[in-house]
């Protein structure tokens, strides 16, 4: 077509950003379909029943400048002051090089849980780091990959006391020491699962009474103690002794494992990762080694690959809750890996000198602070402390606090007549002398050659740690970028490929959004500053909530839950506690089907519900007779159902209203895993079709991208009967509380937040409309080849299909996980493997992935049942084949070759690229051994030589 200046066409920048197929890739699609267009797709596929009435409307949608502009407005309103607040936030310095080559680089952000190690050697090295240094300023043997925070942590290292207990006491004692939120979310948890809490000073505890107790080191008021006769006392009596550590005062005093400690936990929040209003950072925990099979939530571990090379790897799977489902001992599912990378770098950053130095520093300033205002006459309370100070003002306590907030900083007023101060990597001298001269003190800060400090000297530490190179390479920034970077090539994320893994939802990511998580107004703010500093945060946490309302057809939501499994469980506290307020506590069964994500029943099982099982009907659909019948006997004790829409089949069922109406007639609750929204926005609404309260993954539907296993955020909506007992404020100590802060990650926000407002009503709906569109396309272009397990009445699939592959296991002895390894060839992340139908594929292109990109792929598929064609025939060998010895690497280019196929077949199949091929790092990663040689702490150096001399 001939080009003229004058010829103008408008353009549509919006949808070209987030729908990844043109409008001519769609047409060609429609065609592959037999389908008109879009409206007549969509309308063979969602059931005229359940569709909702008005369109999704928003208003119009936002260009990137515009919704940039819009966000610069909203973050205005937030105010930074220098917050001394403590109470487990505090400020730091991320290091630049980290900030933009980890926390603002898609290759590390836009990555999946490392449950395919061997496209995923790098951040599996990194967070092995991360157990590495929590290992070794816990000295415990075993640290996990992180948890969601620490008040989870806590209670997480609460019921794991008390598996491992030998003590049969119910009760579990709390250092009233301990943080508001943790008693608070500890509470919540002790209390369906008949746990009797007892807070109070450790001189009062009882061993003989608990199965274990848990203290806060420092305590909230900056008290350090140390717990070595307390936990002795308690391992006399059976019970299990866990400390509740920062993380930076252990490079200066004693451990917890020194203590004697079974368990310590604790945030990395200030190991550069900024407050953000409360999230995400990453909890840990660490544990003896006797106790590493009771561990909640993912654990890295060494192992060997086919070649017998060093390779990482998720140890211990089968502890996951995907697995166990009822009989799991937690539902942590999304943690916060990137939080957990950032973490470990900032400890590789400084090293083990820098990080002491760092403690150093923090506490010759907080000692200054102090002697200037004794000097004065003010009462300083502990005697010894690290970071945190209380001062006694009497009725000054309001003045003081006032004065200091004229002077820009923040300040904790504890009791009636104290002020807490906490200080911080980041705290300057200025910032010293404003706080002095709020108490009324004029002098200058100089940093004195005095080495004036108040430690307890007693309590010195007297272990090393962080004595594994990597913590001692050489710190140049050229060092430390390539380091990063080599790690970033090592595995497979979305910047790289599509990732359609079923149920996950892993789309698009847009920069645009990303960039206000990096913004100071977002990231440097304490989630206990006064309200009236966050007034940007409270109007976009509102708005969204609207808008998720709007979407959900619920009337009230909480911004609470920091994962999907933790709304789940939010959920049905909530549920629980309105039976409760009606005079129904005896509601105790939950009806689950047999198709559920496995933090479903951990869910239930951990809001003290018994979990029965419905079956599934052939077509894949809850057999609803099935359904009736247990309801029926479950009568006047059913709590609630917990259901997934559309199922984890992938389809859209038609019963949906009638299991809710079931549910409904015996005075149950519905509650709807809605990690499918991604199938239903702008179509159908939970709360219209029968859902009294849903979890969102906001990390799935709304971008957020999955950070390598976290953050998330998993947000709940309620109907209104349900709003009186969504969680309360985790600041208050309350039970009911279910994360250390009230909007959970809240930092990650804007994110979904842009999306909405990039999108608009009819962009997000348009969305919806794509992604089946997509799923629909696969599972047309592999018929044939492949068989689609689960279909509507019409023969489409909602956004998801499941591939049968269990044929080939007799037809040629090839594996879901041989098809897994051998799409790593083609450069592809598999999709979910059997899940939920054990010997199957579950595919979610999402909306974002093109025509192209789904043509590769499904070119790749075809081409692997090719092969397990001619393994079939006779033609290739059933042992020696591509599929069994994927994936192939670069060490497949060399050396001998013994295998009944040449070098470009096993690694250039169809897919592949040649120039730009992504070569997985390892060869297939042995499970077994990793299992049975448990290593989880970075192997000596020894071990890399000789491996590297094996060659
Ligand atoms: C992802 C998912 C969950 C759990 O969400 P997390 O954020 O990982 O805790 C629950 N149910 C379903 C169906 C899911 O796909």
């Amino acid at each position: 077509m001939p080009f003229t200046p004058t010829d103008y066409r408008p353009y549509d920048f919006a949808n070209r950003r987030h729908i990844g197929p043109s409008p001519a890739e769609m047409a060609d699609m429609f065609a592959t379909l037999n389908v008109a267009d879009l409206d007549a797709l969509i309308d063979e596929t969602v059931p005229k029943s359940i569709r909702q009435a008005e369109p999704l409307d928003f208003g119009k949608a936002r260009s990137e400048r515009e919704m940039l502009f819009q966000m610069r407005l909203t973050a205005a309103k937030n105010t930074v002051l220098r917050s001394l607040l403590g109470q487990g936030y505090h400020g730091t310095v991320t290091p630049p090089v980290i900030q933009r080559n980890i926390l603002e680089n898609p290759a590390w952000y836009t990555a999946y849980t490392p449950y395919q190690p061997e496209i995923s050697q790098g951040r599996l090295e990194a967070l092995l780091n991360y157990q590495t240094m929590i290992s070794d300023l816990t000295g415990l043997e075993v640290a996990g990959a992180s948890l969601l925070d620490e008040a989870t942590a806590c209670a997480e290292a609460m019921t794991m006391a008390q598996r491992v207990a030998k003590s049969k006491a119910r009760a579990f004692f709390i250092d009233a020491a301990c943080h508001p939120q943790n008693i608070a979310v500890m509470k919540t948890r002790a209390e369906p699962l008949g746990i009797e809490v007892i807070v109070g000073d450790p001189a009062g505890l009882e061993p003989e009474k608990v199965f274990g107790a848990i203290f806060q080191y420092p305590g909230t008021n900056g008290e350090i103690r140390d717990f070595t006769p307390e936990i002795a006392a308690l391992h006399a009596a059976n019970a299990i002794g866990i400390v509740a550590a920062d993380p930076l005062m252990l490079t200066l005093l004693k451990e917890p494992g020194a203590m004697g400690a079974d368990i310590a936990v604790g945030s990395t929040q200030r190991f550069g990762v900024p407050m953000a209003y409360g999230g995400p950072h990453a909890a840990y925990l660490a544990c003896h080694d006797s106790h590493k099979r009771a561990m909640p939530g993912r654990l890295v571990g060494v192992s060997i690959d086919a070649r017998g090379n060093k390779a990482y790897r998720l140890a211990l799977q089968t502890r996951e809750q995907h697995i166990r489902r009822e009989k799991a001992t937690s539902n942590v599912c999304t943690a916060q890996a990137l939080l957990a990378v950032m973490a470990s770098f900032y400890a590789v950053f400084h090293g083990p000198e820098g990080l002491k130095a760092i403690a150093q520093r923090i506490h010759r300033k907080t000692a200054r602070l102090a002697a200037k205002l004794e000097a004065a006459g003010y009462l300083i309370e502990p005697e010894h402390y690290f970071d945190t100070i209380t001062v006694e003002v009497g009725h000054l306590q309001k003045g003081i606090i006032l004065a200091a907030l004229k002077e820009g900083v923040n300040l904790r007023p504890v009791g009636k007549t104290k002020i807490g101060i906490t200080l911080d990597e980041a705290t300057r001298s200025p910032t010293i002398e404003a706080v002095w001269r709020a108490f009324g003190v004029i002098a200058e800060d100089r940093d004195f050659e005095s080495d004036y400090h108040c430690l307890p000297l007693d309590m010195a530490r007297e272990s090393a740690y962080l004595t594994h190179p990597v913590f001692h390479m050489n710190r140049a920034e050229t060092e430390m970028m390539r380091y990063m970077r080599k790690l970033a090539d090592r595995d497979l994320a979305l910047d790289r490929a599509m990732i359609p893994l079923g149920s996950c939802t892993m789309k698009l990511n847009a920069a645009a959004e990303m960039i206000p998580v990096s913004w100071r107004e977002f990231s440097m703010m304490h989630p206990l500053c006064p309200p009236d500093q966050a007034e940007g945060y409270h109007e976009l946490i509102d708005d969204l909530m609207a808008k998720l309302c709007a979407i959900t057809g619920y009337d009230a939501m909480s911004m609470q839950p920091n994962s999907g499994a933790q709304g789940e469980y939010a959920g049905l506290m909530t549920i629980r506690a309105y039976h409760k307020a009606n005079g129904e506590a005896e509601r105790d069964i939950c009806l689950i089907p047999m198709s559920a994500h496995g933090t479903n029943p951990a869910s239930a099982q951990m809001a003290g519900m018994k979990v029965v099982v419905v079956k599934t009907a052939p077509n894949g659909d809850i057999d609803v007779a099935d359904f009736r019948a247990r309801a029926e006997a479950a009568g006047s004790k059913l709590a609630a159902c917990m259901i997934t829409y559309p199922s984890t089949h992938g389809v859209f069922e038609e019963t949906v209203r009638e299991v809710c109406e079931i549910t409904h007639a015996h005075g149950g609750q519905v509650y709807i895993d809605g990690a499918n929204l991604n199938a239903l926005v702008g179509l159908v609404k939970l709360g219209e079709i029968g859902g009294d309260v849903s979890h969102l993954n906001l990390h799935k539907t709304f971008a957020i991208p999955h950070g390598g296993g976290g953050p998330g955020m998993g947000p709940i909506g309620v109907k209104a009967h349900l709003a009186p007992h969504l969680p309360p404020n985790p600041f208050k100590g309350e039970a009911g509380a279910v994360s250390s802060a009230p909007y959970g990650s809240a930092s990650i926000l804007p994110i979904s937040w842009a999306y909405i407002l990039m999108m608009g009503g009819s962009g997000l709906t348009q969305a919806t409309r794509v992604a089946i569109l997509n799923a629909n396309y696969i599972a047309k272009r592999l018929e044939g080849a492949f068989e689609v397990l689960y279909k509507g009445p019409t023969g489409r699939v909602a956004h998801e299909c499941i591939i049968d592959l269990r044929p080939f296991d007799d037809s040629a002895g090839v594996t879901v996980e041989d098809v897994a390894k051998r799409l790593m060839d083609a450069g592809f992340h598999a999709p979910t493997m059997s899940w939920p139908v054990a010997g199957t594929l579950m595919i979610e292109p999402t909306e974002s992935e093109t025509k192209a990109e789904l043509d590769r792929f499904c070119d790749a598929m075809l081409a692997i049942r090719e092969e397990i064609r001619a393994i079939e025939e006779g033609r290739m060998d059933r042992a020696n084949n591509p599929l069994k010895n994927a994936p192939h690497t670069t060490e497949d280019l060399v050396g001998e070759w013994d295998r009944p196929y040449s070098r470009e077949q096993g690694c250039f199949p169809p897919g592949s690229f040649r120039v730009d091929k992504y070569w997985p790092p390892v060869n297939r990663v042995d499970n077994v051994y990793g299992d049975r040689n448990l290593v989880c702490i970075c192997p000596p150096l020894e071990s890399y030589t000789e491996a590297e001399a094996a060659e």
